[in-house]
């Protein structure tokens, strides 16, 4: 791993998934990492993980669904590790929902996670961006289904183009404020996430997991299913200095799934 960088990053939903392959590469690029999850255990074994390998974590418990507890995790992170240049904005949730199973108690539930969570974590980096002086970069996950829409997820890709324009109108307002605010969009990537879905997919047609799982693999034009550092990788980009003159953005990392 590189050495320790007086740069820091928030990862929310750090703890699993494509967050925990968001710290380790960005842990690897240098930065010093918070991983922040509801999931308190599993944020700290990711934590542990990379100071094992010789980079730079604390694990933060976090509930983005709850604007307070954003802007604590954000205060903790940037007292602890001395510094805050990055947040991203990963925690999501993917529920099945045809059109005529949403409740408004699920509405509520998926909208808090997903948009609330962006626009609380957004907040509270300005603020801390403010604070400290400088600019400093948002990250936020939509996904190929906040680009087109896909059937079966009425919340979730209403959720996705919502993050969508939140970062456009995000690059908008804190441009002046030298903070860039741009999105990536992953594909079908093997995360417990995308495997809890393949499997209710699987069971509501009578079918095998790996069924589920290949209906959505046959749209993609590289013709395999995306691994968490396939993801980790584009965020590399839009958290360095590389993608310092992309603000507004959807960086779409799906294998070419959709063309936009
Ligand atoms: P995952 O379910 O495997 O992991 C999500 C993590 O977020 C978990 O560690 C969970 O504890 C945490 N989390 C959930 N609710 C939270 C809350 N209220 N506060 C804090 N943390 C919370 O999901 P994943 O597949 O790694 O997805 C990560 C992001 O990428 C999500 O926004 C998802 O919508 C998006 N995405 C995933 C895929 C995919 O194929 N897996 C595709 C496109 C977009």
């Amino acid at each position: 791993m590189s050495a320790k960088s007086n740069k820091v990053a928030m990862i929310t939903g750090g703890g699993q998934g494509i967050g925990e392959a968001i710290c380790k590469r960005l842990a690897k690029d240098g930065f010093s990492i918070s991983v922040a999850d509801l999931n308190e255990i599993n944020a700290a074994k990711v934590a542990k993980a990379i100071n094992e390998e010789g980079g730079s974590a604390i694990a933060v418990q976090v509930d983005v669904a709850d604007r307070e507890s954003v802007f604590s995790a954000v205060e903790e992170t940037a007292a602890k590790l001395g510094g805050f240049d990055v947040i991203v904005n990963n925690a999501g949730v993917g529920p099945i929902t045809p059109i005529d199973t949403i409740t408004p108690e699920q509405f509520d539930k998926v909208y808090r996670i997903n948009v609330a969570g962006v626009l609380w974590g957004i907040q509270a980096a300005q603020k801390k961006f403010k604070e400290l002086g400088h600019g400093g970069k948002i990250i936020n996950a939509t996904s190929q289904a906040g680009v087109v829409g896909n059937p079966g997820l009425a919340l979730y890709c209403g959720t996705k183009f919502a993050i969508r324009g939140i970062t456009q109108v995000a690059a908008r307002d804190l441009a002046k404020d030298a903070i860039t605010s741009n999105a990536y969009a992953p594909g079908i990537v093997k995360t417990p996430m995308m495997f809890g879905i393949a499997h209710d997919v699987g069971q509501a047609a009578g079918k095998s997991d790996e069924w589920g799982m290949e209906t959505f693999a046959k749209n993609v034009t590289l013709g395999r299913l995306s691994e968490p550092e396939d993801v980790a990788a584009g965020v590399s980009f839009l958290a360095g200095p590389n993608s310092n003159y992309m603000t507004g953005q959807t960086l779409i990392i799906d294998g070419g799934m959709q063309f936009h």
